[in-house]
């Protein structure tokens, strides 16, 4: 694996391989990797692209800067998972490289009600720092196809639009399932800073994602939705959002539809530590 730190330094090699007719792969993330990071990577390796990884931990799109503080890094471990990967190439820039002269010489760009809605409007300005490094490391890197996680299912629909929005809509964005441990929590970064009580229920979130899937046809989304939170808060969580959206577009649902492809979405904290979850209900 090569590891650069530099941008001109990685865009020198990239050029050299696209030159080549080799196409490239790249899944961007903020560190403190777990399986569910080296499952994006392993993704395009097995498609055959050359697979580059970027740990960047972005601070214009943490609306609370004492989560940024708190953000767990592991770089070393990373690296280690990486190469156990097999990843190819692995950017770690400094805060300088990604934006030079400051990040006000980078565009913020505008998604509508999809950076107003669920995540957007718990965490104001959120996805505004999301597009603005993506677009960014997109303009280094110039993959082929990007790899990301349903895991974070809005920012998802947000790379979709700004590939779009920057000019780059030859790009592939593929969407790979969210890895789970065994009691069905989300693999996240900040999983690793609960404590062993708040491990024990953070299942919780997504046996209810499981009962609003199952339910639907059955139920009304609305009655649904309170067993959740009531579920969610007897177990010490204080519930954000447990909602139901069109998959597409993210438009809130009052009640399940047959008309449209849906999503269900929970935020809830636990302490301090914010979870979020989602699935499918196709
Ligand atoms: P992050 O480092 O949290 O910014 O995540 C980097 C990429 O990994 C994003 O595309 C995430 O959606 C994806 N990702 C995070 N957690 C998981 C998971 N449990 N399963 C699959 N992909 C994930």
């Amino acid at each position: 694996m090569v590891i650069f730190k530099k941008v001109v330094d990685i865009q020198a090699f990239l050029s050299k391989k696209r030159a080549e007719n080799v196409a490239i792969g790249y899944v961007p993330t903020m560190g403190a990797l777990h399986d569910g990071h080296i499952s994006l990577v392993q993704k395009s390796k097995a498609d055959g692209l050359l697979s580059v990884c970027s740990i960047f931990l972005n601070p214009t799109q943490f609306d609370d800067k004492s989560d940024l503080v708190k953000y767990p890094v592991s770089t070393e471990s990373d690296i280690e998972l990486l190469l156990s990967a097999g990843c190819d190439v692995l950017l770690l820039p400094p805060v300088d490289e990604v934006y030079p002269g400051g990040e006000a010489n980078f565009p913020v760009y505008q998604f509508g009600h999809l950076e107003n809605v669920l995540e957007g409007a718990s965490r104001p300005g959120h996805f505004g720092g999301v597009g603005q490094v993506v677009a960014r490391l997109l303009n280094i890197v110039r993959p082929d196809t990007i790899y990301l996680g349903r895991k974070d299912y809005q920012q998802c629909l947000i790379i979709r639009r700004l590939k779009e929005l920057i000019g780059m809509p030859e790009i592939d964005v593929v969407i790979c399932p969210t890895l789970r441990e065994e009691d069905g929590l989300a693999m996240s970064s900040r999983n690793r800073r609960l404590s062993e009580s708040q491990r024990s229920v953070a299942g919780t979130i997504y046996q209810c994602l499981v009962s609003i899937q199952a339910k639907c046809g059955t139920t009304g989304f609305s009655i649904v939705k309170k067993e959740c939170e009531d579920i969610l808060n007897s177990k010490g969580f204080t519930p954000e959002y447990v909602a139901l959206a069109n998959a597409d577009s993210l438009e809130l649902l009052d009640d399940y539809s047959a008309d449209v492809p849906m999503v269900a979405l929970i935020a809830a904290n636990n302490g301090k530590i914010r979870l979020i979850d989602n699935i499918m209900l196709q």
